[in-house]
């Protein structure tokens, strides 16, 4: 029963240490893209996000060195570790939409999507977009740990597949939390609200269903993956990777300083009145190049697991294609609306939605 309940509150004490690592660390104050809905101001953001996840993980190494939790703890409680999760996802969903007034929609649209749009503290040191997103990256990475860990303890040495997989997503919350402040620059923080989505979208599905791959092979002590095969499917998520990250920072650069090369790549555009859309580069290649790279990487992830009939693995590329294709149907309405001809002429150029020749 003990091990049960603190299972179960092991992910609210580790919520409340991060939080306050975000608060108290140091942070960089970064001018964002999206402005206040009423006062119309850019809104500023505190960033410290691999900060933390290095002071976490830190933490994670020294109670486990010094014996005061088992390395592999969040694997030994997954399941309850889970549930106060779920729990705490749901209540905090409650928490940030009931106390808003409503937007109009139906009740349940509401709880889903949210009310409120970038909520932040008076003093702006905590985002709940920010904070949301940095809790359930390292939430990630502290599972990925444990997991892997868990795998070492029991065989005494690591599967290739495990090192593989966990290698992979710590790369992935690595480079996310290395460019967070390109991530003020997405969808989620232009066009979304703090629901349920958002709120228990970070605090439960992405620490827990991310790493359903290791979940799949944490406790198995084969496969061994040849070398030549590891490498293909490193190489593969690499690829998606560089698709993902180039058409970020391409954009974000066109958005931060119009006239600057990336990558070699002279911005060129298409524009009308104040509006202008990029053509070339990533941007010339779909018109969501950056979705493709994010399913790469899914589909290396779910193959580094070594079983490609673990079917739960695959659960990983399947919803991020669930994810993404509607985003990008809303997001061509929304810039189609935002864009108007400037959008028709564009979709012209780059026929491609997301996998070029294809779709
Ligand atoms: P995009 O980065 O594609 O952003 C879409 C926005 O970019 C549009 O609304 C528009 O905004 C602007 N835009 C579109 N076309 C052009 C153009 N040609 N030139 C200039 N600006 C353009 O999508 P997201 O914000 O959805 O995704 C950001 C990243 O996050 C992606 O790499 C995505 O794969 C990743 N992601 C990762 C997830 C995960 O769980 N790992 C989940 C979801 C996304 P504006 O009106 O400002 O011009």
């Amino acid at each position: 029963m003990i091990i049960k309940l603190t299972g179960f509150f092991t992910p609210w004490i580790l919520y409340a240490v991060i939080t306050a690592l975000y608060y108290f660390l140091p942070g960089r104050w970064i001018r964002g893209y999206v402005r206040h809905s009423q006062t119309g101001e850019v809104l500023k953001y505190r960033l410290n996000g691999i900060l933390v996840l290095l002071v976490s993980i830190l933490l994670w190494f020294i109670s486990g060195y010094l014996g005061w939790v088992a390395y592999d703890w969040l694997y030994i409680i997954r399941w309850y570790s889970l549930a106060g999760a779920f729990t705490l996802g749901l209540i905090f969903s409650f928490l940030i939409v009931l106390p808003y007034p409503s937007t109009g929609r139906t009740f349940i649209a509401e709880l889903f999507f949210g009310r409120v749009e970038n909520p932040q503290t008076r003093n702006k040191k905590i985002d709940a977009k920010i904070w949301l997103y940095l809790i359930g990256a390292v939430m990630l990475q502290l599972n990925v740990l444990s997991f892997a860990a868990h795998n070492y303890l029991v065989y005494g040495k690591i599967s290739s597949a495990v090192f593989l997989c966990s290698s992979l997503l710590t790369y992935f919350v690595c480079d996310y939390l290395s460019f967070e402040k390109v991530h003020l620059f997405t969808y989620d923080f232009f066009a979304e609200r703090v629901g349920l989505k958002l709120g228990w979208g970070c605090l439960t599905f992405y620490p827990y269903f991310y790493s359903i791959a290791l979940w799949a092979i944490a406790d198995i002590q084969k496969p061994d993956i040849p070398v030549w095969l590891s490498v293909c499917y490193a190489l593969l998520f690499l690829s998606g990777w560089m698709l993902s990250r180039g058409a970020n920072m391409q954009k974000y650069y066109f958005k931060t300083q119009p006239e600057k090369p990336f990558l070699g790549i002279k911005p060129q555009v298409i524009s009308e009145g104040n509006k202008t859309l990029l053509v070339n580069g990533f941007w010339g290649v779909s018109r969501h190049i950056n979705y493709l790279g994010e399913i790469l990487m899914g589909v290396a992830i779910a193959l580094s697991t070594g079983y490609p009939v673990i079917y739960w693995a695959w659960l990983y590329p399947i919803y991020y294609i669930a994810l993404l294709v509607p985003r990008q149907i809303d997001d061509d309405k929304r810039c189609s609306l935002k864009y108007g001809n400037l959008w028709k002429e564009y979709s012209t150029k780059v026929k491609y939605r997301i996998i070029p020749c294809i779709y």
